[in-house]
């Protein structure tokens, strides 16, 4: 008996299985994927299956749906890729009944049919909601960077522009020069530089004025679409920051909202903006849609925080838990910050830790906002006034609907540990997501294939969460009822 365990001899006969299906057990998530395909009314969804010109019937859109799905559960995302594995993978053998569209087929249905694609996400989402798998009180929101197909050497901003163009004339100015004195070895001794040298100089000047006249192209291309970016690969990808340690990233932000019971994404959107602060309402709402609830709470950290976009969710009916930001620099400078001032509501007045009270004085605008401004008379005989102001007195700023901005203060202060459920929540699926991605994060080019792509990671990191929670069977089950 050897020391290893043996596998069997290639040329030994064996009895196969009779039918293709007996090499998928009862609990495999192909089933899963099955099932799912099946309950879907794809032409509902929007989807197209035109036949070729030939004249030869199309493949059907769930036997594309069935590939995509498997695809994407099992990090294969290439189109190329999904083509070889058609034909030498038995699960998708299976999946397929042995049909194998070729790569330019699988890459045009995910192309072609991105809407109807995001809405399968969508009713994945609604399935779990009638299954009661979704929280229905608690959202948390965050925003992420993902690769776009486009090289950071690719991008340009109008400052990497000036430096580029500010680079070479400076290199220009010193290959003139290099000629220059060239000329004046001539004229002082007669004496040739080596003509090889001499070529080297002007092969050099002239590939100059091709990259100065390209850089010139891409800033004339900003100016008349009035865009602060261009990238040359992808031209929705921008340049974004990702963290304050992390250098900048070519992409997309893709914004989600993840239910807080089992950490589903129950909404994401992608977008261009290198910022979230737009984003919390966007996210809000459509979270609290796909939750089915009237009343949400949603939880995002301080990038979030926009009192217009506060407002908003209130107004929608969301309760929203975020962190203010710190920009007044006062309690840096050893002075008092306008938290030390208390507001009464009852009698519209700041109460200042002198005891003063500061009235109410006009309503300005700023930012687009009507500010009501408030300060008191008796700030010059104060005895803490150094504290306070270097001004004749101290001025209080309230927003009209400052009231908004002070529950979302008063619910963080009530229970601050939200802020640790919050990273708990919604992080750990863009890990999950882009380690899945692998080193490039999307394979497609412009902003409505990368949408297209993203619904599909998320439908398939959904579905693995809930074949994990629940099982194959019970999600098969749930989705037959
Ligand atoms: S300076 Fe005016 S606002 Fe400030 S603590 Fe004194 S009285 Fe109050």
């Amino acid at each position: 008996m050897g020391q290893f365990i043996e596998g069997v001899d290639r040329r030994q006969s064996m009895l196969l299985p009779e039918c293709l299906d007996d090499y998928v057990g009862e609990d495999s998530p192909l089933r899963a994927i099955d099932a799912f395909i099946d309950m879907l009314d794809l032409a509902g969804l929007g989807f197209q299956s035109s036949p070729a010109a030939t004249g030869r019937p199309g493949y059907h859109p769930g036997l594309m749906l069935r590939i995509y799905l498997y695809g994407y559960l099992n990090q294969i995302q290439s189109s190329r890729r999904l083509e070889r594995e058609c034909g030498r993978n038995l699960e998708l053998v299976w999946l397929t009944r042995r049909l194998k569209p070729d790569f330019k087929t699988i890459a045009d249905f995910r192309k072609d049919n991105g809407l109807a694609i995001r809405k399968v996400c969508q009713q994945f989402v609604a399935l779990c909601r009638d299954i009661n798998l979704l929280d229905g009180n608690l959202v948390a929101i965050d925003g992420s960077r993902f690769k776009a197909v486009n090289s950071k050497a690719k991008n340009y901003t109008r400052g990497k522009l000036r430096q580029k163009l500010g680079e070479i004339d400076k290199a220009v100015e010193r290959y003139l020069g290099e000629l220059d004195r060239a000329d004046e070895v001539f004229e002082r001794t007669g004496t040739v530089l080596p003509e090889a040298r001499m070529e080297r100089t002007l092969r050099k000047l002239e590939h100059l004025r091709k990259e100065a006249a390209r850089y010139r192209t891409i800033e004339k291309r900003m100016d008349d679409s009035g865009e602060t970016q261009v990238s040359l690969s992808d031209p929705d990808a921008r340049s974004m920051a990702t963290t304050p340690r992390m250098p900048r990233v070519v992409g997309y932000n893709v914004q989600t909202a993840v239910e807080a019971e089992n950490h589903l994404i129950v909404a994401h959107e992608v977008t261009m903006h290198g910022y979230d602060r737009d984003a919390l309402s966007m996210m809000a709402v459509a979270a609290r849609d796909a939750m089915a609830t009237d009343r949400i709470e949603a939880i995002a950290d301080k990038g979030y925080y926009k009192s217009e976009e506060i407002l908003a969710c209130e107004e929608a009916g969301i309760a929203v838990v975020v962190p203010k930001p710190q920009t007044s620099n006062a309690g840096a400078r050893g002075r008092f910050d306008k938290a030390d001032f208390a507001y009464e509501a009852e009698n519209d007045v700041y109460i200042c830790p002198a005891g003063e009270r500061l009235i109410y004085r006009f309503t300005g605008p700023q930012d687009g906002k009507a500010i009501r401004v408030y300060w008191s008379s008796n700030c010059a005989d104060c005895v803490i006034k150094d504290k306070c102001t270097s001004s004749k007195q101290r001025r209080i700023r309230r927003w009209e609907h400052e009231e908004v901005l002070e529950r979302v203060q008063r619910r963080l202060d009530k229970d601050p540990t939200q802020l640790a459920v919050r990273s708990m929540t919604v992080e750990h699926p863009y890990g999950t997501i882009k380690s899945w991605m692998g080193a490039t994060h999307f394979k497609m080019r412009r902003l409505k294939n990368v949408a297209t792509e993203m619904a599909l990671h998320v439908l398939a990191y959904n579905m693995t969460r809930v074949m994990k929670i629940i099982g194959v069977p019970a999600l098969i089950a749930a989705m037959s009822a």
